[in-house]
């Protein structure tokens, strides 16, 4: 990629919603340039969450499962094989006022845009959310992770917490028990909100056991994690429990503090999206995981790259 290039589509993210867009422009002879992340940050994971998962059991085509980062891999390639041009690069501005639309690559304050481009296609993701403890932060990564696949293998035969009720948690967990002595999964309430499948699973493996109505208030350890305080959020009662590893595990926040004050978002921060992948401005469409808080599974976020490809289509036609 030159300084200073221009661009018909550029394409920022990665994932599914990333590289489906960049498939199908690639192939309308688009030429798109993705900009896939850094690997510094779990916000800008190149290739998505799917890269920090294991067995995809759910994608159409693949009866015997893929591995997440494999069917990664394998649409990055189909991308590049239809001419996407791909760079490790994190976007630091975007100028979604201006046309060519413009993108900062470095030094967000620098007076000229890296990259402009004439129709941008968002599918910059979600990201793991934290509990917000202050010794939780301290010992990421000594102990503490929101990733099974990538950590897993440093708990062989320890005490593992799960925090979390959703199907992350309970794939973390069902992982997990591959290496440690036990897993067990604190929710804050009675009910998981995990598929029944997932549920199933988990209630079926011996390793795993739950402690309900409760919340993870503390990690303990200086250097690294020793145990975790609970509180049973129905009696107030507070007790310590000892364990190695803490994986946190309830759930996601939107990809989309560079939009802030240019396109509209719910309260939770998803790009709202109208007619399609819309964002309400001129050729800036969102897919995948940014704009959906709803069903936010890799083949829909597959799917909605495709729409969001063939609305920058036909943007450019309208406009070229
Ligand atoms: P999720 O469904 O939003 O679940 C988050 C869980 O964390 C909930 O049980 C929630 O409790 C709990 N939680 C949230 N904030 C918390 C806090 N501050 N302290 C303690 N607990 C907290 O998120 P997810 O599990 O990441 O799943 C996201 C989506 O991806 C879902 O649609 C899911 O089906 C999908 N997914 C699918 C698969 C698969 O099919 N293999 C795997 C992973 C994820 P409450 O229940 O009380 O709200």
């Amino acid at each position: 990629m030159e300084a200073g290039s221009a661009r018909r589509v550029v394409i920022l993210g990665s994932g599914p919603a990333g590289l489906t867009a960049a498939i199908y422009t690639a192939r309308a002879d688009l030429e798109p340039l993705v900009i896939e992340g850094e690997p510094s940050s779990t916000s800008d994971q190149p290739g998505g969450q799917l890269m920090l998962t294991t067995e995809v059991e759910n994608f159409p085509g693949f009866p015997g499962a893929i591995m997440g980062p494999q069917l990664m891999m394998s649409m990055r390639e189909q991308a590049e094989k239809f001419g996407a041009e791909i760079v490790t690069r994190k976007a630091t501005r975007v100028d979604l006022s201006s046309r060519p639309i413009g993108i900062w690559t470095g030094e967000p304050t620098a007076p000229e845009p890296d990259i402009r481009t004439e129709a941008l296609i968002i599918s910059t993701g979600a990201r793991s959310l934290m509990l917000g403890l202050e010794n939780e932060a301290r010992l990421l990564g000594y102990g503490v992770s929101t990733c099974a696949t990538c950590d897993g293998f440093f708990f062989r035969d320890k005490k593992i917490v799960v925090v979390g009720g959703g199907d992350s948690a309970l794939e973390e967990a069902l992982f997990l028990t591959k290496f440690g002595e036990s897993v067990t999964v604190v929710h804050r309430r009675k009910q998981l909100r995990a598929s029944k499948i997932m549920q199933d699973r988990a209630f079926k493996n011996d390793k795993v056991d739950f402690v309900w109505d409760s919340v993870v208030t503390d990690v303990l350890g200086s250097e690294k994690v020793s145990g975790v305080v609970l509180q049973n959020v129905v009696t107030g009662e507070e007790t310590t429990m000892a364990a190695d590893g803490l994986f946190v595990a309830i759930g996601h926040a939107p990809n989309t503090t560079l939009f802030a004050g240019q396109l509209e978002m719910d309260e939770n921060g998803y790009l709202k999206t109208t007619g399609g992948t819309g964002t309400g401005v001129a050729g800036v469409f969102a897919c995948g995981d940014v704009q959906d808080h709803v069903y936010r599974q890799a083949v829909t976020a597959a799917g909605s790259g495709c729409m969001a490809a063939i609305d920058t289509e036909r943007y450019l036609a309208s406009v070229e």
